[in-house]
């Protein structure tokens, strides 16, 4: 068995990291309120002005971290890398140029990196929400990265 990736289990109880650009936190609580029952089941994480909005509006308890151009999606991005945050819901502004751009593109990255579920508009966050998979386990793969560091140290 190639030891390239090592598999991770998504639990049926799901991390799920909500956050919005300001043009979009209407879009998010609105959301998040039509969505409440099955947001209800998981564990809800935020960049700091969007979490509180969120709890104002529905109710739902929403760990806040800091506000994202103060580097809330950095500190999302880490609680991914540590295998704490296991899908996001990012509706972030196309139109609107952004302070922490290279933040929020280092935390979609990262995203990618360790193969979450990450839906950047209300078409894909209402896809994900509605999937079985929801409730279900899932295994992601991910790079081996004990495995990359010691062939590095090896090598370079
Ligand atoms: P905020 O941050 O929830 O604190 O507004 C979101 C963002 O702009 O990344």
């Amino acid at each position: 068995m190639s030891d390239e990736f090592i598999s991770l289990t998504i639990g049926q109880q799901k991390n799920i990291a909500l956050i919005a650009h300001d043009k979009k936190k209407k879009e998010m609580l609105d959301w998040c309120d039509w969505n409440k029952k099955i947001l209800s089941k998981h564990f809800l994480y935020g960049t700091g002005t969007t979490a509180k909005m969120i709890t104002d509006r529905t109710n739902l308890p929403v760990r806040g971290y800091n506000s994202g151009p103060l580097g809330g999606d950095q500190q999302i991005g880490a609680k991914v890398v540590e295998g704490v945050i296991d899908a996001i819901v990012f509706f972030s502004d196309p139109l609107s140029a952004q302070p922490h751009d290279p933040d929020v593109k280092a935390l979609l990255r990262i995203a990618l990196v360790y193969d979450i579920p990450i839906a950047t508009n209300r078409a894909s966050a209402d896809f994900m929400i509605t999937s079985p998979l929801m409730n279900e386990e899932y295994t992601r793969q991910v790079i081996n990265f004990q495995n990359t560091v010691d062939k590095r140290a090896q090598t370079l």
